[in-house]
């Protein structure tokens, strides 16, 4: 794994180059004050968990919550190093399919498992 080079991509990520689907939006609003153990879990990776490279929902249910089956991130380097675990009750592992990243460099896409969260849109 490249923390260092993980880390400036989603620095220079800017909140225009994420989807703005009301999917992806309700995610972004809540991830990081819902789970914040997957999200510290994930800054040591480099990783910005309001970033997402990729949220795969269903439809809010009518309790007034919504599932997540997956949602994926970009990381650099090659995946050794990579460790899988469960935090939180959320799986963290490498994503073996996920939409073109569009990415030259050696990267990797890992996806965390499953997420709820209120559905505030
Ligand atoms: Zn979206």
């Amino acid at each position: 794994m490249n923390v260092k080079k993980t880390q400036e991509y989603y620095q220079q990520l800017s909140h225009d180059d994420l989807c703005r689907c009301v999917y992806c939006q309700n995610y972004i609003r809540q991830i990081k004050c819902e789970y914040p153990a997957v999200a510290a879990y994930l800054q040591e990776l480099g990783v910005d968990i309001e970033k997402p490279f990729e949220t795969m929902p269903l439809e809010p249910d009518i309790d007034g919550f919504i599932e997540y089956i997956a949602v994926q991130y970009v990381v650099f380097g090659e995946r050794k190093g990579f460790k899988k675990g469960i935090i939180d009750f959320v799986n963290i592992d490498v994503a073996e399919h996920h939409p073109s990243s569009k990415i030259e460099e050696s990267h990797f896409i890992v996806e965390i498992y499953p997420i709820r969260l209120k559905w505030v849109m």
